[in-house]
């Protein structure tokens, strides 16, 4: 089913990189309060700190929003 899609940009403290979060995995990831986090494209991570600066977006995120809705915003 197309959509939308609600999703925030959080950096990984494992790889550096931006990857997207819907609404829903972000919720459930601060409910089980281990400091993980699941991505559109699979990625499992502990988020950066906020003051870091941003890291460059996950392709894979990427793609997976593009085929999704058709954008990256
Ligand atoms: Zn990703």
């Amino acid at each position: 089913m197309l959509g939308r899609v609600f999703v925030t940009w959080q950096t990984s403290l494992d790889d550096g990189c931006d990857h997207a979060i819907t609404d829903e995995k972000f919720a459930l990831g601060s409910q089980r309060r281990r400091g993980e986090f699941e991505a559109v494209c699979g990625s499992v991570f502990c988020l950066a700190s906020s003051h870091s600066p941003p890291g460059r977006r996950c392709a894979c995120c990427v793609a997976f929003l593009r085929a999704r809705i058709g954008r990256t915003a």
